[in-house]
Formats: structure tokens, sequence, C-alpha cells
């Protein structure tokens, strides 16, 4: 049986926008992807500094953001877990489950492609998925350079394409809040609507 094709949209979401819908969309048009299934982290790793709102929250506005997809799902599955949401074992845990059934693309944004070389198990995690980048402002990926920090793999793994440059973060997002400022457009209209309803990022 011919395998499945299976994009993973890892992040945050703190809170989810436009930014990581495109991204997501154009890549399952591209890869031709059955899905693309969100998986919101409970604690990033990376930011494990900085404060994040509650992944209940997090996880409900990426679950209306995605509602009116008919490709796109929503996992639970780093939220199940206690501990550093590490991507090692979230794509360990889904190739045991799914793996004979289906191929896994990680979507991400160029900056996190730029970060891959920082990831636990960088070589292991290579070996279970494919990686697609997107384009990002900013940020420039030089596939020579990263093939020479991780090695001839990466060149079979990680593909670059390039895609409209969304000038949008999170992090923009939740400044915009704290200033009162209007995020219309940026996030799903239902996405707005809860965080005003729940008062996040005030
Ligand atoms: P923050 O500013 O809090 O880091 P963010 O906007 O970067 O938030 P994340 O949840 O950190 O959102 O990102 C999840 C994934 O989506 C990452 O791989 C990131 O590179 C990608 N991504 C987010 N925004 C964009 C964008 N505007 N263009 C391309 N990729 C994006
Ligand atoms: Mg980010």
């Amino acid at each position: 049986m011919k395998k499945k094709r299976v994009g993973i949209m890892g992040g945050t979401f703190d809170p989810i926008h436009i930014g990581h819908l495109v991204i997501a969309e154009l890549v399952r048009d591209e890869f031709s992807l059955d899905k693309v299934v969100f998986i919101p982290a409970a604690e990033p790793p990376h930011k494990l500094n900085q404060k994040v709102t509650r992944a209940e929250h997090r996880y409900a506005m990426t679950e209306m953001a995605i509602a009116s997809n008919l490709h796109f799902e929503i996992s639970d599955i780093e939220m199940r877990r206690t501990g550093p949401s590490y991507t090692i074992n979230t794509m360990t845990e889904l190739v045991k489950d799914f793996g004979d059934d289906n191929d896994f693309y990680f979507i991400v944004g160029a900056d996190s492609i730029l970060d891959l070389p920082n990831w636990d198990r960088v070589d292991d995690l290579l070996n279970l998925c494919h990686f697609v980048g997107t384009s990002r402002p900013g940020c420039i990926v030089d596939m020579e350079k990263m093939k020479a920090e991780l090695g001839e793999i990466a060149g079979e793994k990680i593909h670059i394409i390039e895609t409209p440059e969304l000038e949008i973060s999170s992090t923009d997002i939740r400044r915009r809040l704290s200033k009162g400022t209007s995020i219309k457009y940026i996030v799903p209209a239902e996405v707005e609507e809860y965080i005003y309803k729940n008062k996040l990022y005030i």
C-alpha cells in the first residue's frame, strides 16, 4: 500500500496566526500532503525561561483556527506528556505508531531551519522525518552550511521552498495586544474573539 504523506505543524502557537495557516496550506499543496496535523507544544524547550500562555488556551485557539480546513487536524500528543516538548520524542512516538502507513513532513519557517542544529538529537530526528522550510523575513538558509553542520542527510531530508514572506509573528501580536492595537486579520476572527473574551495578552 502506498504510504500517506502527513504534514506536521509544530509550534507554541501563542497565539496561532495566519502565518502558520498559510505555510501549512502552501506546503500541503506543494508536497501533495494528505493532511497536516497541528501539534501545540506543552512546554517549548527553547522558551523554558519565558512566560508562555497556558497550553489549554493555545490548544483551543489552534483548534478553532484550523476548523474550516478539511485537511487540517490537531493532536494533543505533546500536551499529554510532562516536561519539555522535544520534537524527537514526538516524532519517535508518531513513527512507532503510524510509520508503517505514513511519511512525515515537518513544516517550519526558515528561522527554525537555522536553529535545527541546536535541536535535541537532530540527527535521529532527520532519520524519522523530512523538514520543509518556508521563507521568513530576515532568514536566509545556506544548505551547504546546513550540510556541513548536519551531514549529507540534511541535503536529502531538508527541503527549502520559497513562499511569500509574511512579516507576522506571535511576538508581534502579543506586543500589539499589550499596547491595545488591532490584530484584526492577522489572526482568524474566532481567535481574535477568544483572546478578548479570555483577556489574554493584556
Ligand atoms: P514567537 O514569536 O512567539 O516565537 P512565532 O510566530 O515564531 O511565535 P511559533 O509558534 O514560534 O510562532 O512558530 C511555529 C512554527 O511556525 C515555526 O517553525 C516558525 O518558524 C513558523 N512560523 C511562524 N510564523 C511564521 C511566518 N510568518 N512565516 C513563516 N513561518 C512562520
Ligand atoms: Mg517562533
